[in-house]
């Protein structure tokens, strides 16, 4: 599942080809759902109060919904009001990249999986200390993995 696929990554030409987990879009779409698909392949953003996790406050580690990459963990996870999952950390600053989003008339820093490129939200600096950040970040982008 985790495995790269170089020869359809060199036919498609694709502005992917820096992350670890290269997979085309059909291949994408096999493995996710039409939700993550969206958000996670094609930058959509769930409506704010309808992920299954912005209330969540059960502890554990949230991984990339596409790649299983560790992103964000409970311990840095907060209430933002939003409607959305939000933390003030990622769970290691390698974890996630950083890129300047100009869609939609805004100016704004896009949070993607460093492992597989998959979107996962934005970073804003009204967030909480020590950091000032919020990490607002789609529920479908990730999958918790509890622990006690
Ligand atoms: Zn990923």
């Amino acid at each position: 599942m985790l495995q790269s696929c170089e020869a359809q990554d060199k036919q498609t030409k694709k502005t992917t080809s820096t992350f670890e987990i290269q997979k085309t879009e059909q291949e994408w779409k096999k493995i996710l759902s039409p939700e993550a698909f969206y958000v996670l392949r094609q930058q959509g953003t769930e409506r704010a109060f309808t992920g299954k996790y912005y209330k969540t406050k059960d502890k554990g580690v949230y991984h990339c919904a596409g790649c299983d990459n560790p992103l964000f963990s409970s311990e840095h996870k907060y209430d933002s009001g939003t409607g959305w999952p939000s933390f003030w950390q990622p769970i290691q600053p390698q974890s996630i990249g950083k890129r300047i989003d100009y869609s939609h008339g805004m100016v704004r820093n896009e949070v993607y999986c460093a492992k597989c490129g998959g979107h996962l939200g934005h970073v804003f600096d009204d967030g909480p200390k020590p950091t000032g950040l919020r990490y607002c970040i789609n529920s479908v982008s990730l999958v918790l993995k509890k622990v006690q």
